[in-house]
């Protein structure tokens, strides 16, 4: 069986004991196994901060713009090869898999061309400067600069290549050394393109190191200069980001956690027009690729009385003909979840939501996949269920079943009221809107905004990815439940790997130091 290796220190470290099996979701079958023990993370952060630090800040953005570009174009060449990991440890389809490796790709590319853009400087100007006092002897001019420590990423199971891609790519634009830990279970995909990047020679020593299984002592070793962005629950995000070490030093802490994304039906929206059937793809999409098993999933869905009937019926369809199995079979539409334990999470949490609302389409249980073994993976078909107490807060409005689960919640039509509904989840990543009506949207987001990190707009002619999809220019991360963090956005995802200095002097110097 394929042993996972950590690189660390410039080494790929061999643990000996303590390994967890990866399995085929699918089939149950083992592919690999993986452990961390023994490694020496005191050693790893050295290096990290010895060699890949300085290394990178000789470069310019610009150079650092044209190594991330290379890395994408490397791994397209291995595309094909890294998708089939993909659904071998992820379970996915080849659009859910393109999903998470070429998503990852993008995100690379994207950086890349904006280190070209920002060119050739080591650091950045934040805005115009301003006169302190009456003359132009006293200014100030804010600068950006890399931090000269180590950003530590930990991802989720269910975007191992995207999870990896889309905190490197800012954090090597930035000038910053990486240690990037995918989740042990689906650690394949993540492992071979870390491999692919190392072998290629494009990164200096130390920009980039991998662990595979248990972090150890590692985050209890970072300080004042260091960054950690997690992705992942919220329980686990609590713990982590309540360690000593990182409030003493008061590092940067982002959190992309848990969220209860909301779609919402406006009443202007008529059945038969575009957005009607935009809204009818989207969520259907948003429930079903990847399983549910993406952050920014549809989990509520919010109707007005009068297109109720219509919507609910043309999910129930489109949600019928989804094909559920193992993605080897090319009938199959619609993947496992990942591990035993998502799916042992996944039924309970249905259970739990069962107990205030009602099943309007799917078993409520695991099911038998399409081309999969009789009684062996991990499947859960397309589940629809419906609230009548849509504005009381029930499981609804807080537990994430992170599978093909959504629910259908009435509202009376209103902005006001869809806003309150959406705000009982306290903070998602996404909430899509679909309407031509730019007075209800305005009065929404007025009401609303402030729950979500990502408004997406559905209306007649608009061609959206889906709200689940996270593109590189727009932020990702929302407020409260959803973690409270940013990440992506374009320059902003460079944010929590840059130091932002205010010059203060005289005008001349100041403007010739910073490069004005
Ligand atoms: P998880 O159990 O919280 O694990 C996330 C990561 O944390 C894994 O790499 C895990 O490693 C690691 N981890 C767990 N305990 C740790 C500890 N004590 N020290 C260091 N690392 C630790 O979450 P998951 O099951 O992988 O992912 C599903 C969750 O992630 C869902 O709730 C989903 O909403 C959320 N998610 C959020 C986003 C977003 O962008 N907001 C994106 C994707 C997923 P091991 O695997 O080795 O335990």
């Amino acid at each position: 069986m394929k042993n996972l290796t950590s690189y660390l220190a410039g080494r790929w470290h061999t643990a000996e004991r303590d390994f967890h099996v990866l399995v085929d979701p699918s089939t149950e079958e083992p592919v690999a196994q993986a452990s961390s023990t023994g490694a020496d993370f005191a050693g790893a952060l050295e290096w990290a901060r010895r060699s890949g630090g300085p290394a990178l800040r000789e470069l310019t953005f610009g150079q650092r713009g044209e190594i991330l570009k290379a890395v994408a174009k490397k791994l397209r060449e291995h595309r094909g090869e890294l998708l089939a990991l993909s659904r071998t440890n992820n379970g996915t389809t080849a659009g859910d898999g393109s999903f998470d490796v070429d998503g990852g790709g993008g995100a690379l590319a994207v950086y890349g061309n904006l280190g070209l853009a920002l060119g050739d400087r080591r650091f950045l100007l934040d805005g115009a400067g301003d006169q302190l006092v009456k003359t132009e002897a006293f200014w100030s001019q804010h600068v950006e600069v890399p931090k000269q420590g180590v950003a530590v990423h930990i991802n989720a199971f269910n975007f191992p290549a995207w999870g990896f891609a889309e905190k490197f790519a800012c954090a090597f634009l930035a000038g910053m050394p990486v240690v990037t830990k995918p989740a042990t279970a689906t650690a394949l995909t993540a492992h071979r393109l870390v491999e692919i990047v190392i072998e290629s020679g494009l990164l200096p020593a130390g920009a980039l190191q991998l662990v595979v299984g248990a972090t150890g002592d590692l985050l209890d070793r970072l300080g004042a200069q260091d960054v950690f962005a997690f992705t992942g629950s919220a329980a686990t995000a609590l713990a982590l980001r309540a360690k000593r070490n990182l409030l003493a030093a008061s590092v940067h802490v982002n959190v992309e956690a848990d969220s209860l994304n909301a779609a919402v039906l406006a009443p202007d929206v008529a059945p038969g027009s575009p957005a009607f059937a935009l809204f009818v793809a989207d969520v259907a999409r948003e429930v079903t690729q990847k399983a549910g098993q993406k952050c920014t999933a549809v989990r509520r869905i919010l109707l007005p009385p009068a297109l109720a009937g219509a919507a609910t019926e043309a999910l129930v369809a489109r949600l019928a003909g989804t094909t559920t199995g193992n993605p080897a079979d090319e009938s199959v539409r619609m993947g496992p979840l990942a591990t035993a334990d998502q799916l042992r999470d996944a039924l309970d949490g249905i259970a739990e939501l069962l107990a205030t609302t009602d099943l309007v389409h799917g078993t409520g249980r695991r099911i038998d996949g399409v081309g999969a073994p009789a009684g062996k993976g991990y499947f859960v078909g397309p589940t629809l269920l419906r609230s009548e107490t849509p504005r009381e807060r029930t499981p609804v409005h807080y537990r994430e079943v992170f599978g093909p689960v959504a629910t259908l919640l009435p509202f009376d039509g209103s902005a006001a009221q869809a806003a309150a509904i959406v705000a009982l989840a306290e903070g998602t990543l996404v909430t899509s809107v679909y309407s031509n009506d730019d007075t209800w949207v305005r009065a929404f987001l007025a009401a609303g905004g402030s729950t979500t990190g990502r408004l997406y707009l559905g209306s007649d002619g608009s061609e959206g990815a889906g709200s689940g999809a996270c593109f590189p220019q727009s932020q990702h991360g929302g407020p409260g439940r959803a973690g409270g963090g940013a990440e992506l956005g374009g320059r902003r995802g460079l944010a929590p790997y840059l130091q932002r200095v205010a010059l203060q002097g005289h005008r001349s110097l100041v403007e010739r130091v910073a490069g004005v």
